[in-house]
């Protein structure tokens, strides 16, 4: 099964970006995923191809016309797939969201520009509207790109050694364990020696342990 993100954006020239390079640009070129970039100003109507206006109300800046992206969904064949609006008022991402994504067929993305768009798009699509972050970025591409990072690398057969993905920070509730490799010793530190035992069963414990502590230190709010 492929897995079909569809990217609705201003600038579809930022698509695959860096999607388009190491396993996941593999992947995509072994048919496992694929991005379509749908240029929003191709369903303007007038001469300038107007995508944006002034904020009813008032106020800085301009804001997505609904009428015109309303179009742009609609042209995005009906199925499915959720449709995604990147937005900082959104629900934050979490692994959890990602893996549901990632057990789907595919998204369908809007990207945001300006102050954002029109809230009547958003109601009459019901666009699910996903933050990547407590910041603002200049537009929702990039965090369209995090999304589908995130996505793809957990898709089968994406990346190379299955049970790497297992261990990870999230998937177990927790934040990693440190790693370590050679050499054995690094300006003078030593890597710890539980480690190079061999015994899998202290290895086991010892990350679980040095999991939890960080946790508790950096991300209380896991254990909650
Ligand atoms: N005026 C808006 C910010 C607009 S930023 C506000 O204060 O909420 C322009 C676009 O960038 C947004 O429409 C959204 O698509 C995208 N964007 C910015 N920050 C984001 C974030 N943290 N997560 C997801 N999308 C974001």
């Amino acid at each position: 099964m492929t897995f079909r993100a569809t990217v609705l954006t201003l600038y579809p020239e930022m698509f695959p970006g860096h999607l388009g390079t190491s396993l996941a640009g593999k992947a995509a070129a072994r048919g496992e995923w694929s991005v379509e970039a749908v240029q929003i100003r191709d369903f303007a109507e007038d001469k300038h191809r107007t995508v944006d206006d002034t904020p009813a109300g008032g106020g800085a800046g301009m804001v997505l016309k609904p009428d015109i992206l309303a179009k742009a969904i609609d042209s995005v064949a009906a199925d499915n797939r959720p449709r995604l609006l990147m937005s900082p008022r959104g629900k934050p991402l979490t692994q959890e969201r990602v893996r549901e994504l990632a057990a789907g067929d595919g998204v369908v993305i809007v990207c945001g520009r300006f102050e954002g768009v029109d809230q009547r798009v958003i109601d009459g699509r019901a666009l699910e509207e996903v933050s990547v972050g407590d910041y603002i970025l200049s537009g929702g591409e990039p965090a369209a790109l995090i999304l589908l990072d995130a996505v793809v690398r957990i898709l089968p057969g994406v990346m190379g050694n299955v049970l790497s993905g297992t261990h990870e920070s999230f998937e177990t509730g927790m934040l990693e364990h440190p790693h370590y490799t050679r050499p054995q010793v690094f300006e003078g530190q030593e890597i710890p020696a539980v480690l190079t035992s061999g015994n899998h069963a202290a290895i086991e414990k010892w990350r679980q342990q040095q999991a939890l502590k960080l946790t508790k230190e950096r991300r209380p709010d896991l254990l909650d």
